[in-house]
């Protein structure tokens, strides 16, 4: 396209050019103006788009099967439930069961949802077709119409290529266009193509020699039109969720499968370490750690590697930017009041302790978590809100003030303890967040934050040798793991 509006841009500042020459312009305009039609009609009619395709029956053949993909329990299980349908076609006949037309994968980012596609289609011998929600939005009425058309067409002219009797159409980040119609004010594009999706689905049926899967992927089934969702099109829905410590391991042994590992690495380690990763992330830190080993010319992977990888992943690349020293103790006062806090209320949750500048952070605490959780009670919530306040308390303990470092860690606390209210663990009882009074909501937060502040302070008061000694050994060190500061916490509490 940037080529097109490049060669538009030269074309008409030579039209100007020989216009100021006197030269009569109106053959040449007339000429340009019929081009342009048959350009337009060209686009219009071709939809001008091949869509990706994975399954091309030859050598570049890329499968992929459900033993490639980690964790997902859940998910394979469902989704291979439904493909059996598409398998068993003469069983499906007898007993006059419609042909399911329409799968939706439904997570967030990473999770394994093409993958998941790619696998359905090898399981059930289908030729895989691949579009991206994206790609049918247009500028011009029914060219995404069009597209639909195409892609339906394209998925059954390969499988007849290939000489298979099924293909399945994946179609990422269907949202863009299936969302609610009506809902894009003067843009009927939208509409058009999401009702040319469902007329597709509607055509396929089991007598067709070619079967069509449509297996979609959002992360945003809220804002799905329904008539996409009724029964008879995505009427199984699949939920792709973030892997738990057990698919973690399992993903982190696919991708580390082809790598040397030394011996000193536990992936249970870094699985344990990666609570709230996706397998994209997880791929990213073995993918990440190999890179360390090369630069290291190590011939295996450690399990520092990995750690710098999980870190590198979760807070970006390390920045060159280098505070003074005067910052550089602030800094370390500041992570060492969070990790002290981290570890005198969940014993054994801190990673890491680091001073060095990586993405939008100066320094950070790396925590871990023991096991998975999805309920918070309002003691865990507390010891979460006194972590992330910890930091600027200890700034004003030992160097007198605080400093705008805090901000965010002010914004995290504050929104915890309106989980607090609004879970009806505070003194207000149940509450319903529209009727509770902006201030009478502000002063619940603040006597909950001011409550916690307390005891933070004699946490940090009581623990003041274990605090300078950390504080030392980061400036020396810039990093200290979560097993070396448990050592000079519990020698602190040995000499007290
Ligand atoms: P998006 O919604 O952003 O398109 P997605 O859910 O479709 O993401 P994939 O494209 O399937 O995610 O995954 C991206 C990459 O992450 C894969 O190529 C693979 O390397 C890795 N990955 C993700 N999930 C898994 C998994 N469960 N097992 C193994 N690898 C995984």
């Amino acid at each position: 396209m940037r080529y097109i509006e490049i060669g538009i841009g030269m074309a008409v500042a030579i039209l100007i050019f020989l216009a100021i020459q006197g030269i009569d312009l109106l053959p040449v305009l007339f000429f340009a103006g019929l081009m342009a039609a048959f350009f337009y009609g060209n686009i219009k009619r071709t939809g001008n788009k091949s869509f990706a395709t994975v399954s091309k029956g030859a050598a570049d053949e890329k499968l992929v099967s459900f033993d490639d993909i980690g964790g997902q329990d859940m998910a394979k299980g469902e989704l291979c439930e439904a493909l059996e349908f598409i398998k068993d076609v003469e069983g499906i006949k007898t007993l006059g069961i419609r042909p399911l037309k329409g799968i939706l994968l439904n997570g967030p980012p990473g999770t394994g949802k093409t993958l998941l596609a790619k696998a359905a289609a090898q399981f059930t011998r289908s030729a895989f077709l691949a579009a991206s929600g994206s790609e049918f939005v247009e500028m011009y009425v029914g060219v995404g119409a069009q597209r639909v058309r195409q892609l339906f067409k394209q998925a059954r002219d390969m499988a007849k290529r290939n000489h298979k009797t099924s293909a399945v159409i994946f179609i990422d980040e269907i949202e863009v266009l299936g969302g609610k119609r009506g809902q894009n004010a003067g843009h009927m594009e939208y509409d058009q193509t999401l009702n040319e999706l469902l007329v597709q689905m509607d055509g396929i049926s089991e007598n067709d020699a070619i079967r069509v899967l449509v297996i979609g992927a959002t992360n945003r089934i809220d804002i799905l039109d329904p008539a996409l969702l009724r029964p008879g099109r995505f009427d199984r829905q699949v939920k792709v969720d973030l892997p738990d410590k057990k698919g973690r391991m399992k993903i982190l042994q696919l991708h580390t499968r082809n790598k040397p590992l030394a011996n000193d690495v536990s992936l249970a380690d870094v699985a344990n370490d990666t609570f709230g990763f996706s397998g994209a992330h997880l791929e990213s830190v073995a993918n990440e750690a190999a890179i360390l080993a090369f630069r290291e010319s190590s011939g295996t992977i450690t399990a520092q590697h990995l750690r710098s990888a999980v870190e590198k992943v979760i807070m970006g690349e390390k920045l060159d930017r280098i505070p003074s020293s005067q910052e550089k103790n602030r800094i370390a006062v500041h992570e060492t009041g969070h990790a002290l806090l981290s570890e005198y209320t969940l014993p054994g949750s801190v990673a890491s302790v680091n001073v060095v500048p990586r993405g939008n952070a100066l320094g950070y605490v790396r925590q871990t978590q023991q096991d998975d959780m999805y309920l918070y009670t309002v003691d865990y919530i507390n010891s979460k809100i006194a972590v992330a306040i910890a930091g600027a308390i200890a700034e004003e303990m030992f160097l007198g003030a605080r400093s705008t470092g805090a901000s965010n860690d002010f914004k995290q606390a504050t929104d915890l303890a309106k989980q607090i209210v609004f879970g009806g663990m505070s003194e207000l009882g149940i509450v319903s967040p529209e009727d509770v009074p902006k201030e009478l909501l502000h002063n619940t937060i603040t006597g909950i934050i001011k409550q916690i502040e307390c005891q933070v302070r004699t946490v940090l008061t009581n623990h003041q040798t274990a605090f300078t000694l950390t504080v030392d050994t980061l400036l020396a060190k810039e990093f200290i793991s979560g097993a070396e500061f448990r050592v000079l916490l519990n020698g602190d509490e040995q000499a007290a």
